[in-house]
């Protein structure tokens, strides 16, 4: 049989990265082989994000550029998976007419499927139903190029309904996942060489083991620190209003359990909170904060704040400046508010203009760009824990691997140390990586 090939081009999140995974590993399953060019393709998939409208100009943008691919080669199949064709549906296919495929975020397991009815009949196909199931949370995908890091779905869709989100209308509602299908796949992914896992979900601390055990997601991270090949555990994202004392206590109690969190705060006002329909206070987040830093004293803390929230005065930014200068977060997202159809935010008036919008944005990035170097740079001299991922992108002479606290690490070393835990001490620190070398502990081993 020919050989076919797929190329996927990937916008969004780390459940989107994921899934394009799934998609691979499902295509590969069918005869397909993953390229990265996409001359070579004869079949495309977006997988599409909608959490912004920036985000879905890109993906019309990147449809454009495969109209013109499409002309030269007819047979070309093109498809649209993810968030955007979940929202969109049949209509997706009256905007882009040369589209063969739209598919939802429920229907990713059907895909073989879709691609051999195209094949056989020439016909579209459209397929958006939410399914009570979770059969796409678990398809396999393999550890391939010698990866040691690996993304296990834990959870889909969210119920938090927070007013700006668009997320639970095109993800669906919040449904768990078999604890023991977890944990038996981490131990599958161990076998095929991953050190380390990210466990993902929308809000990975609402976890309900579906097991009829009643499992949460404190018992589903210390059942998985219990795994032997497993070395280190990360997961996101985490809602501060669920962000349990035990989840807290995991961070001393679980070794595994590498020392970073990802707690997207969104604002540091409570009226902007509130209107975000976020259920908590900036002096919970505070309380949730100083907790961790209790328990754990040297964690990472990253989130996410968007500027420009409808009605966000002055004094409200300034509440978010404050809490950040507080906090000093190693790291942030930072996003303009985005107005997207169907959410409750989208009919509030008193809307803030692009150009506010934009000012705040480059406050709130410079001040962060300040404490991550600082906090970047209270490492240097100290000696952390690396786990080596792979050749560094800066230089084909170093390598990278990232600390427990989620720093990438560029240090002179060989290959031969992909996949392996070893020690180096910081010698500089930048604002998106840090410099190291290998202690003399581990030259002695090398
Ligand atoms: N579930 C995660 C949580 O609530 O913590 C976040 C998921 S969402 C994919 C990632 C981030 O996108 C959010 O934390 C929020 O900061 C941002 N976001 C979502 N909707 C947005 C909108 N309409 N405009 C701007 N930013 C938005
Ligand atoms: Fe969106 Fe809020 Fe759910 Fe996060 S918790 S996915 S921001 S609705």
């Amino acid at each position: 049989m020919e050989k076919k090939y797929i190329f996927v081009h990937t916008f969004g999140c780390q459940m989107n990265v994921h899934d394009s995974e799934k998609i691979v590993a499902l295509m590969e399953n069918s005869g397909y082989e993953s390229v990265d060019d996409v001359r070579k393709a004869d079949l495309v998939i977006i997988n599409t994000c909608s959490i912004r409208e920036k985000a879905a100009q890109k993906v019309y943008s990147q449809l454009g550029r495969l109209e013109k691919l499409k002309s030269k080669k007819p047979e070309l199949i093109i498809g649209v998976g993810g968030c955007l064709a979940q929202q969109w549906g049949a209509k997706f296919i009256e905007r882009v007419p040369y589209l063969n495929l739209v598919f939802g975020t429920h229907n990713i397991h059907h895909l073989p499927e879709f691609i051999d009815t195209i094949e056989k009949t020439g016909v579209p196909v459209v397929k958006t139903e939410f399914h009570e199931s979770v059969k796409s949370l678990g398809i396999p995908v393999q550890s391939r190029n010698g990866r040691v890091s690996s993304y296990v779905t834990i959870m889909q869709g969210c119920n938090n309904f927070c007013s700006y989100c668009v997320v639970p209308y095109v993800r669906g509602h919040e449904e768990s996942r078999n604890f023991c299908d977890i944990v038996d796949e981490v131990k599958t992914l161990t076998a095929n060489g991953i050190r380390e896992v990210i466990l993902l979900g929308q809000n990975v601390n609402s976890y309900c083991g579906t097991n009829g055990s009643g499992h949460d997601f404190a018992d589903l991270v210390q059942e998985i620190g219990m795994i032997s090949g497993i070395e280190r555990i990360r997961f996101t994202t985490s809602h501060p209003k669920d962000l349990s004392d035990k989840l807290v206590n995991c961070f001393s109690a679980v070794d595994k359990l590498c020392e970073h969190i990802h707690l997207p705060v969104q604002s540091g006002s409570d009226r902007i909170l509130r209107m975000m329909n976020r259920c908590y206070t900036s002096s919970d987040y505070f309380d949730r904060v100083d907790k961790l830093r209790t328990v754990c004293p040297d964690i990472s803390i990253t989130s996410d704040i968007i500027v420009g929230f409808p009605g966000e005065t002055d004094r409200d930014f300034q509440a978010t400046i404050d809490m950040m200068g507080k906090i000093r977060f190693d790291n942030i997202f930072s996003f303009k508010y985005s107005e997207r159809e169907g959410t409750a935010a989208a009919g509030l008036g008193d809307k803030v203009s692009e150009c506010v919008k934009r000012d705040r944005l480059r406050m709130v990035q410079a001040l962060q760009e300040r404490h991550t170097i600082e906090r970047n740079r209270a490492m240097v001299g100290k000696n952390e824990e690396i786990l080596v991922e792979a050749i560094s992108k800066n230089s084909r002479e170093d390598m990278a691997g990232r600390t427990r606290t989620n720093k990438i690490v560029n240090f002179k070393g060989n290959y031969e140390l992909i996949g392996k835990t070893i020690s180096v001490t910081i010698t500089d620190a930048y604002l998106h990586s840090l410099r190291g070398e290998l202690t003399k502990e581990e030259v002695i081993k090398c």
